[in-house]
């Protein structure tokens, strides 16, 4: 299936000067909808990929996470932006263009030892997968791989990444 196809290109969202991928097209087409969660899925087992939890970031890895979870009998947890987590969290900070922003998780949701593989809908400069692997690894826990549906390759993401398995569905 052609999923480029279902995505769209906003220009200038949300600053002027980027070029949006909008996954919202994809997510309302049935058909590229379950192409979309069982290749991943079946791409993930290819690469031996099995996990105790799936992390999802927010907020579009919380439409792909849940489902992702589902078929390879993994729990899901979110990772949230500051205060949004109603229970104690574990926080890390990282950069962004301008500045800093964190993310958080919940503190009992996950333990040492635990197998974890963060999903997302896009790495662009990895910013975001990067300090979610640095959160879960500073727990302990054990990274097992990360999980995109898009890659913007020339932004150098993957780089940003500790060494473990990265499946990607769509390429730009
Ligand atoms: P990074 O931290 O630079 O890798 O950016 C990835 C994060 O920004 C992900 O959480 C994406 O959801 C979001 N993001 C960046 N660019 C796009 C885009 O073009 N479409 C959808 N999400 C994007």
């Amino acid at each position: 299936m052609d999923l480029k196809s279902l995505i769209r290109d906003i220009p200038d969202f949300p600053k002027p000067g980027i070029l949006f991928r909008d996954i919202t097209t994809l997510l309302r087409n049935p058909e590229g909808l379950r192409y979309t969660i069982d290749t991943l899925t079946q791409k993930c087992k290819e690469v031996g990929l099995a996990a105790d939890y799936v992390v999802g970031m927010e907020s579009r890895g919380f439409i792909f996470g849940p489902p992702l979870a589902y078929h390879l009998n993994a729990g899901f947890i979110p990772v949230r932006k500051p205060g949004k987590l109603p229970a104690a969290v574990h926080t890390v900070e990282y950069e962004l263009e301008y500045g800093f922003d964190q993310l958080e998780v919940h503190q009992d949701a996950i333990h040492p030892g635990s197998r974890v593989l963060i999903v997302d809908d896009l790495i662009a400069t990895g910013g975001t997968a990067g300090a979610t692997a640095k959160l879960l690894q500073q727990i302990g826990c054990e990274l097992v791989g990360f999980a995109f549906i898009i890659e913007l390759r020339d932004l150098g993401g993957r780089q940003q990444l500790p060494d473990v398995p990265v499946v990607t569905l769509i390429e730009y």
